[in-house]
This record gives structure tokens, C-alpha cells and sequence, in this order.
């Protein structure tokens, strides 16, 4: 079966690796010129652990942690005003969780995935029928595959031309934000640390094992028609925010993430869908159900999500049909339970002074209730799947 996958991001990549394992033959087009690997730490965690190490690359994932163990809440003039332990939070709940640079992560799925690459191009249309998906790309190739899989992230190019446009599926949580690039001077060793104004955050966060640190900016505002793929009105959007924010290192983070070109903005918004297939056309990670970025669970659905994709797919033998009923039947409660953003959202950027305060005081307690609210719950077991041939299979992969 040969499958295109749009997006060449976490889900993407994760789910061209396992069709490939299991037989498939996988296309990844991805617009940019070449993998981008920009972002701040992303947690791979539950069972985003189990994927990664199905796929051998928990070690490696574990060399390049990002070691960040704490989150510093500072005043104007940089003071402490709370802190969240996490290494402390991480060490009683025992769970094994990584955070990891989100580019190190995709540098590492894209060596573990040798596919078919598209890299600079982008599906311009697709035309479905019984036996497969005609798709014809922006650079004018037409090329035929009996599946379609968006892997193409919040603004999914595949969603719009499957499932129609994307103001039907995107609900905007009140805020924009951005990662960028920043001076590592303004960051402390293996911290986060937030500055608040009622309705605004700048921070900076600095992974022990990276030179740089990434300038991080959210802020409340009501849905603003603007060009996603407009870098210079973003930058001009981030500006009149921030632009008179004089306290702390508001102002350096900001020139920094003014100048780095490969500044990622977006909406702080979720994507929410009653079905996540059309046909022979089928949506993973942010495409399908983006929790956004105050989850902290974007790595962690895209990862699962794609591992049963593929795996339902395999098991299917071909029924692509019953093998999307099933990927949506196991991922669905993982996906609602990590869509519920209002507690962190209001710990990142409480709305009023008496807002910060409250948030304050409740860090200050002992583990402040993190632990619990960090603590991984039951939800669908990841399936299992051991091929019945097709394909050559090591010892330690037949046994997934
Ligand atoms: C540059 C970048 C930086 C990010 N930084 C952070 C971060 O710091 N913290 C955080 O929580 N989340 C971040 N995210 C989002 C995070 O990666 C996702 O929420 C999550 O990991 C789910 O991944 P995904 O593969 O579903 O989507 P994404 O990671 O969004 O990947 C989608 C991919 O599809 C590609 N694409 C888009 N349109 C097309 C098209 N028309 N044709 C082909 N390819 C297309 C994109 O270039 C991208 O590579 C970032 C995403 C990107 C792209």
C-alpha cells in the first residue's frame, strides 16, 4: 500500500517509521525545504515512552534530555516570586518522562525513518475513488496512492481539502503565542522563567544541554484575522504587545524573537473534529485533535496517535476502514482528557494582578497539588502487533 503522509513533524514521521516496518510504502511531502526543527522542550511521556521505545530511541532520547527542573515565577526586577519543582515532581511521580528539544526529537525520528521525501512541495488537490487517491502536488507532479494521511499540523493543508475549511474544526483559546530564539544570557541553567503582566507572559526557558535558550511569549487576545503564513505581521502582531513592556528582560527576549527568522506564532487554539477520516483520507496529531501548545501534550498525541494509526492499519490487512474506526475508537480519551488546557492557562498567564497573586501562593505550597495533577492516568492500551511475514523483522520488532 503505498501512503503519502503530509507533514514531516512528530506524527508525521512516527507514522511513516511503523508503516514502513510493517510493510507499507510511505511518501512524506513536506512543505518547508527541509525538516524544521524550531521549538522550545516537548515532554514525551505515558505511553509516548512506550512508542519511543518501540521504535529503540528512548536512550537516545534520554542523552539529549532537556534537563529543565524547575519553572521560576520573577517580579519586574527579577525577583522570585514562586517556584514549581519539577525534577522534584518528576522524581515522586517515578514515571520516566523526558523532555526533550523539540527539533533534537524530529532529528531523531527523521534517522530512524528512511522513506520517500518530498521536501519543498505541498498537495495542491486530491481525488479520491474506490481503489486509491489521485493527489496532485504544488510543483505540478501527479502521483497515485491508496491513502492520504494529513500529519500537516494546526493549519492542515489535507484538512482543508478533505474535510473543508478550517474555521469549522479550529476553536481559538483566547490567546497567541511564540517561541523563538534567545541570547541564552537572559536564562537560567535549566530553568523556565515567566514574568507576568495581568494577561501576558514573557519567559525564557534554557535546556541544560543546548547554547541557546528560547524566548516564550503568550497573550490573551480575541480572534485576530491575520495570515498564518505571514511571518512580518506576526512579528508586527508580537510587537504591539510587548513592545511597551519594560520590566524584567521583556525587551531583549523580544528583540531576540524579532530577529529570529524562524519564529513560530500561532493562535492558541485547538482542533476539534467529530471524525478524523474522509474516505481514503485520514488526519494525525495536530491536524486531527491539536490540544495546543499549553497542553504540554502535543508530542505525546502526536506520537501515540501515529504508532496506532499505523498499527490499526497493519492489523487491518487492508481495511482501511476498520483500521480508522479503531484508531479513533483507542486515541479518542487520550485526546479529550489532554484538551482540557483551562488549569494550565491559568497557571501560564493569570488574567488580573489578584489572578498572579493566587497563582503565586498556590506554587509556593508543598508540590502545590503538581504531583497529582502530573500523575499519568489509565487510557487505551497502545495495540500490539506481530506481522505474520511480509516483512523482515529483527527479533526485538517482531515482538511489537
Ligand atoms: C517549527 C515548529 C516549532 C514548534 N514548537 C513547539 C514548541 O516549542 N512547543 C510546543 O508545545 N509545540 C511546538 N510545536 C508544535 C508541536 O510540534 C506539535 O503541537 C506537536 O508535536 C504535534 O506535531 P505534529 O507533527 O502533529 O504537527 P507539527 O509539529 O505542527 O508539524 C506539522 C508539519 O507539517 C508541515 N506542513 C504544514 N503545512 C504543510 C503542507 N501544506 N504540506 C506539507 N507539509 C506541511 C509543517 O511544516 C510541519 O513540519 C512546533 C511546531 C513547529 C512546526
Amino acid at each position: 500500500m503505498r501512503v503519502l503522509i503530509s507533514g514531516a513533524s512528530i506524527a508525521g514521521l512516527t507514522l511513516a517509521h511503523w508503516l514502513a516496518r510493517h510493510g507499507f510504502t510511505p511518501t512524506v511531502v513536506e512543505r518547508a525545504p527541509g525538516l524544521r526543527e524550531g521549538g522550545q522542550g516537548v515532554d514525551v511521556r505515558d505511553q509516548a515512552i512506550e512508542v519511543v521505545e518501540r521504535m529503540g530511541l528512548m536512550a537516545d532520547v534520554r542523552a539529549r534530555a532537556a534537563d529543565v527542573g524547575a519553572m521560576t515565577f520573577v517580579n519586574g526586577a527579577g525577583r522570585d516570586q514562586a517556584r514549581i519543582d519539577i525534577d522534584a515532581i518528576k522524581a515522586k511521580n517515578a514515571t520516566g518522562e523526558v523532555e526533550i528539544m523539540r527539533g533534537d526529537l524530529v532529528g531523531l525520528l527523521h534517522a530512524a525513518t528512511d522513506v520517500e521525501y518530498l521536501f519543498g512541495d505541498s498537495i495542491q488537490a486530491l481525488d479520491q475513488d474506490a481503489e486509491g487517491v489521485t493527489v496532485t502536488f504544488e510543483s505540478g507532479l501527479e502521483r497515485r496512492f491508496e491513502l492520504v494521511v494529513g500529519a500537516d499540523g494546526l493549519h492542515s493543508n489535507v484538512r482543508r481539502l478533505a474535510f473543508g475549511p478550517e474555521s469549522r474544526f479550529l476553536q481559538h483559546r483566547d490567546h497567541y503565542f511564540a517561541f523563538a530564539n534567545a541570547d541564552a544570557s537572559l536564562g537560567v541553567d535549566r530553568q523556565m522563567t515567566v514574568h507576568n503582566l495581568p494577561g501576558k507572559m514573557a519567559g525564557v526557558y534554557r535546556s541544560g544541554n543546548h547554547a541557546q535558550a528560547k524566548a516564550y511569549f503568550i497573550y490573551r487576545s480575541p480572534e485576530v484575522d491575520y495570515d498564518h503564513r505571514d511571518l512580518e505581521q506576526q512579528r508586527a502582531m508580537l510587537r504591539e504587545q510587548f513592545a511597551d513592556v519594560s520590566s524584567w528582560h521583556t525587551q531583549g527576549l523580544l528583540a531576540s524573537a524579532l530577529a529570529d527568522p524562524a519564529m513560530y506564532f500561532d493562535s492558541l487554539s485547538q482542533v476539534r473534529m467529530e471524525s478524523w477520516s474522509s474516505g481514503r483520507v485520514v488526519l494525525v496529531g495536530d491536524a486531527a485533535y491539536c490540544a495546543s501548545p499549553a497542553s504540554g501534550a502535543g508530542a505525546e498525541l502526536a506520537l501515540t496517535g501515529a504508532y496506532r494509526l499505523a498499527i490499526e492499519l497493519a492489523m487491518a490487512g487492508g481495511d482501511h476502514e476498520a483500521a480508522f474506526r479503531r484508531y479513533e475508537e483507542g486515541q479518542r480519551e487520550l485526546v479529550t482528557r489532554k484538551q482540557q488546557i483551562g488549569p494550565n492557562v491559568r497557571l501560564m498567564v493569570p488574567r488580573t494582578r489578584l489572578g498572579m497573586r493566587v497563582r503565586n501562593l498556590v506554587a509556593r505550597l508543598p508540590l502545590a497539588g503538581m504531583e497529582r495533577i502530573m500523575a499519568p492516568r489509565k487510557v487505551t492500551p497502545l495495540p500490539t502487533y506481530v506481522s505474520n511475514s511480509k516483512t523482515q523483522f529483527s527479533d526485538d520488532e517482531k515482538r511489537v
